[in-house]
């Protein structure tokens, strides 16, 4: 079994998830006691989170591939990391690296085009919905074609993920308000929406809605426990 790298701390609310879904995933697949080897470093989030708000992502870029390089000496053999949001900065993370990234995107798509699905809406941080640095890789890689919401949704969503999902705060309303916003992106054409923030899936589950979702967290932890299980 090969060890997984794990950035982390992004929050860590979403890390928990990693950390449970790892760990059962690789428990699933070959039973008893085993569990996965995993290499984790955990970041103070609030540092991180100053530089994304000042718009410093030359700052946020050295310290997590400062962090990913730990990650590596602890003896990880691929590296993920825990946040959609902060695979803005991968080119810069994996120049810093011998070891593979499994960027978050490209595992999202490969479950979205198992499901046979062209065209999404997507749900994350402004970064996230605004920036190009996901948005344009499903698009340009992929050839997905991504919806985002209104201006007024997105406010929302990204004020939801930092002052309750990464707090650990989850709110009836909120998730009311979410499953608007999704009814709005499949009236806008979306076969199926990303949550694309790695914490969205402690508000929403797919029982909430027959619109089809992709949580980025268990796609991400699952394909990472396929590559971990490989020959
Ligand atoms: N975990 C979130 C994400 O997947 C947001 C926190 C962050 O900005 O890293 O984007």
């Amino acid at each position: 079994m090969k060890t997984i790298g794990l950035l982390g701390g992004m929050s860590w609310e979403s890390t928990l998830s990693y950390y449970r879904l790892l760990n059962e995933g690789v428990k699933a697949a070959k039973g008893g006691l085993h569990s996965a080897k995993i290499a984790l470093y955990s970041v103070d989030f609030a540092e991180i989170e100053h530089y994304q708000h000042q718009g410093d992502w030359d700052s946020a870029a050295k310290a997590l591939a400062a962090a990913a390089v730990k990650v590596q000496a602890a003896g990880a053999d691929f590296l993920l990391i825990g946040t959609n949001t902060m695979h803005k900065v991968a080119p810069e993370i994996e120049a810093a690296l011998s070891i593979p990234l499994l960027h978050i995107a490209d595992a999202t798509a490969a479950a979205l085009k198992a499901r046979n699905i062209r065209r999404v809406g997507l749900l994350g941080t402004a970064f996230t919905m605004e920036q190009d640095f996901y948005k344009g890789r499903l698009q340009n890689r992929h050839g997905i074609e991504v919806l985002v919401p209104n201006s007024e949704q997105r406010a929302l969503v990204h004020q939801v993920i930092y002052n309750e999902l990464c707090l650990g705060v989850i709110s009836e309303a909120s998730r009311r308000a979410f499953l608007a916003i999704i009814a709005s992106l499949v009236a806008d054409g979306a076969e199926g929406v990303i949550l694309g923030c790695t914490e969205i899936g402690l508000l929403l589950s797919q029982s909430d809605t027959p619109t089809p979702l992709f949580d980025t967290t268990a796609i991400h932890t699952e394909q990472a426990v396929a590559r971990a299980l490989a020959e």
